[in-house]
């Protein structure tokens, strides 16, 4: 099936005041699907707010195209696209009603007030807010305002939702149920839904695939599971979650598995397949995929942090090098100062080619 949104070879240059120029989207490609959840992730200043602007009309592009659903957007006004969003500051009118604010499309498309109140009174509840249409948005608390944006957003039915940092004004536990919500919501409308965040924690729970930018550029899209097992670059393991990065060189094949060191001497075990003495590569451990044992590599814990159900340490290799962060179910015994062997299934490493 062909996918809702086709982007193809989007380009956005914007003119610095020093008279140079920054590359906001520089030849980005992009399918989305009918019912996806997909979120741009990457760091302050890549792109992600310059192509959702671009999806929505508001920005756009020097080049490339923009489709959905077979039609061409990349020359059409805002309010041609069936695309709506919702920002992060809510965006409501203070001095009129929720079902008011949610209705406001209907009414400004010329739809009876009848059938407005049958149709925004479905979507308050949609969002969890029935019976609150005749308050005004000053008597909402903030997570309550969140969700009048998000029913004004879909009351028009857009094929495609764009939410730009959403719930980055909420307060933690608000925005975990947030995100739970959200999720079921987007699964229940079946509409496309692209989600603009900074925060990894919330890309990785929320998304069925995420897009890392970097620098106006896609450096990769995949599951969330692709993303944090298989990342392509040291700048995506990196951004997505703690990771270990080990720079090694191949020592010795034993059997299936191959002997690799630091240029200090801690040693990694990896799948032999195909590797070669003398190969050297980059040899990714998440946190998780270590286990205290009897052998591994030696070394000191020198940070010890209790977060929830897990135990996060640093532990120093007696060899040298950056410390290790490590995640452990039972950690009971194990603190500052302990001394410790880390195992790990080298089977759990992902290996960079690019070292
Ligand atoms: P953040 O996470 O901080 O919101 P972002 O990934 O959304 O960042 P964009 O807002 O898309 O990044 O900006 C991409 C680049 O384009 C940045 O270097 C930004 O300074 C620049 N830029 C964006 N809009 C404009 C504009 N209207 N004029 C000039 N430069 C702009």
């Amino acid at each position: 099936m062909a996918p809702l949104l086709e982007i193809r070879a989007a380009r956005r240059d914007f003119a610095t005041p020093e008279g140079g120029k920054i590359c906001a989207l520089d030849g980005v490609d992009l399918d989305v699907g009918a019912n996806e959840f997909v979120t741009l992730l990457g760091p302050s200043g890549c792109g992600k707010t310059t192509l959702l602007r671009a999806i929505s009309g508001f920005e756009m592009l020097d080049s490339g195209t923009i489709q959905l659903g077979g039609a061409d957007l990349t020359a059409l006004p805002p309010f041609r696209r069936p695309v709506n969003t919702v920002f992060q500051s809510y965006a409501l009118f203070g001095h009129i009603t929720v079902a008011r604010n949610v209705g406001y499309a209907l009414e400004v498309a010329g739809v009876a007030k009848a059938q407005r109140d049958v149709e925004v009174a479905e979507t308050l509840e949609k969002v969890g807010l029935a019976g609150m249409g005749t308050r005004r948005p000053s008597q909402l608390s903030g997570g309550q305002r969140q969700r009048v944006a998000l029913a004004r957003a879909i009351i028009a039915k857009p094929k495609l939702l764009l939410l730009d940092e959403p719930l980055s004004a909420l307060d933690r536990n608000l925005r975990q149920q947030m995100q739970i919500e959200l999720k079921n919501l987007q699964h229940r409308l079946g509409i496309a839904f692209i989600f603009v965040t900074h925060d990894q924690e919330e890309a990785l729970t929320m998304s069925d695939r995420i897009v890392v930018m970097r620098a106006g550029a896609i450096e990769q899209i995949g599951t969330p599971r692709d993303i944090y097992r298989h990342p392509r670059n040291r700048f995506v393991a990196e951004f997505i979650g703690e990771t270990n990065l080990f720079a090694v060189t191949v020592d010795r094949l034993e059997g299936d598995t191959a002997l690799a060191r630091t240029a200090e001497g801690v040693e990694v075990l990896l799948p032999a397949d195909g590797r070669k003495a003398g190969e050297r590569l980059t040899a990714i451990l998440r946190p998780a995929d270590f286990t205290i044992a009897a052998q591994g590599i030696p070394g000191t814990v020198t940070r010890a942090v209790y977060l929830g159900s897990d135990l996060h340490l640093s532990v120093a290799p007696e060899a040298g090098g950056p410390d290790i962060s490590v995640a452990i179910r039972d950690g009971l015994g194990v603190g500052e100062g302990t001394r410790l062997h880390l195992a790990h299934d080298p089977a759990r490493v992902h290996v960079l080619e690019d070292a």
